[in-house]
């Protein structure tokens, strides 16, 4: 036998962290992160090839205001980060278009919901991308991923963590409750004002959500083994989550109200359909925005739109607002905020443009990754950015997609 030969000079060229036939390891020194020293929510989150991230999207009734904004622009840094650091993000951000208050919306138009939630889709891609926040690998839509839905209470059903009566499954809430840790009338309220109608006489326990619900006439409907009816809330992210990333995520994103009872029931359903742990290894809850001491709202007429900032200032600056900031802190928006930001920006943007000697802006590149690794601190990077100039503030212009 005589052996593979092999052409010996063309492997000589390989490429940089790669072991050649020579036996020499060349260092990649082109990765700067290091995915390994990444700590969300104050705690390490090690990631390893692939970060599924599921961001709870939008209920395309109304017009995006910043607080909506502020959502969406954190869990497209927070990808950025992971990109940079080697790990493959894969976002997937839902929208929420079987809902009780966008059909009531479209009727009030005499609109039909799908076709009304695809005018206000538009506008919120619109705003999007005049935002810079990249498009999401999957933008899963409720109405496609009512099958699914069906199979989740069907799953629910057969593990002994749902019922059904009169045409609705009811997933049992006592697990959800103790999972919160929240006290009894706090939960009870909190349900309460997000729709889970604790009072409601036809289920066993006031912590009980319908993952399958009968429709009236002017509901949108669809067939199930328990007669004609449509998801409830949870249970459509819950199964847009399954079906598009598996059983488990690394990042839950979404504003801080959706905490409880959102994101706590989503979680939940999964885990008890598959008899899994923890579904998110780690949940990113955005500080609410205020305005006037009030959280932004449409009902209430307190918001600012982020279209209307947009037409007056460039996005890389709405992006500093919201970015400039503990993510989990909800703050108060001011329009005398925008300006610092704007001077911001402009002084980064002038140290970006100072020329360091020889490699002298190494460590400071370090500091600002280390800064972006350590619970997304942008201030701190930002800091170290502005101070030091040079590669540290164009890095941090790069990941933040404040160019
Ligand atoms: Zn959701």
């Amino acid at each position: 036998m005589t052996g593979i030969i092999l052409p010996v000079g063309r492997y000589r060229a390989s490429p940089s962290g790669v072991i050649g036939l020579s036996g020499r390891v060349v260092a990649p020194g082109d990765n700067a992160l290091h995915s390994a020293e990444l700590r969300l929510a104050g705690r390490p989150l090690p990631l390893v090839g692939t970060a599924r991230i599921y961001v709870c999207g939008i209920t395309p009734y109304d017009v995006t205001h910043l607080g909506h904004a502020a959502t969406f622009v954190w869990a497209d840094l927070l990808a950025s980060v992971v990109s940079g650091a080697g790990v493959t993000p894969v976002v997937c951000r839902n929208v929420t278009d079987v809902d009780d208050v966008l059909t009531r919306a479209a009727e009030s138009r005499g609109r039909y919901y799908d076709e009304f939630a695809l005018g206000q889709e538009h506008q919120f891609g619109q705003d999007m991308l005049r935002l810079g926040v990249r498009r999401p690998d999957h933008e899963p839509r409720a109405r496609h991923h009512v099958a699914h839905v069906v199979q989740l209470a069907a799953a629910l059903l057969e593990t002994g963590h749902a019922y059904e009566r009169d045409g609705c499954v009811w997933f049992g809430g006592a697990e959800a409750l103790a999972r919160s840790g929240l006290d009894r009338d706090r939960a009870l309220e909190l349900a309460a004002a997000y729709g889970d109608a604790p009072d409601d006489p036809a289920k066993r326990d006031p912590f009980d959500v319908p993952v399958w619900r009968p429709s009236s006439e002017r509901d949108p409907a669809w067939p199930s083994p328990w007669g004609w009816g449509r998801p409830g809330w949870h249970a459509e992210c819950a199964a847009m989550a399954m079906a598009v990333l598996g059983a488990g995520v690394d990042v839950l994103v979404g504003g801080d109200d959706l905490c409880f009872p959102h994101h706590t029931y989503q979680s939940a359903m999964v885990a008890a359909a598959t008899a899994g742990s923890a579904f998110a290894r780690r949940e990113l809850h955005v500080g609410a925005v205020h305005q006037g001491g009030a959280k932004m709202a449409k009902s209430t007429g307190n918001l600012t739109l982020v279209g209307e900032l947009l037409d007056r200032v460039p996005a890389p600056a709405v992006r500093m607002l919201l970015l400039d900031r503990s993510w989990s802190v909800p703050w108060d928006y001011e329009p005398a905020a925008l300006g610092a930001a704007e001077l911001r920006l402009e002084r980064l943007y002038v140290a970006a443009g100072r020329t360091l000697p020889g490699d002298a802006g190494g460590s400071a590149v370090d500091a600002v990754t280390q800064r972006l690794l350590d619970d997304l601190d942008v201030p701190g990077a930002l800091d170290v950015a502005e101070a030091e100039g040079g590669d540290a503030a164009r890095l941090a212009v790069k990941v933040l997609a404040l160019g």
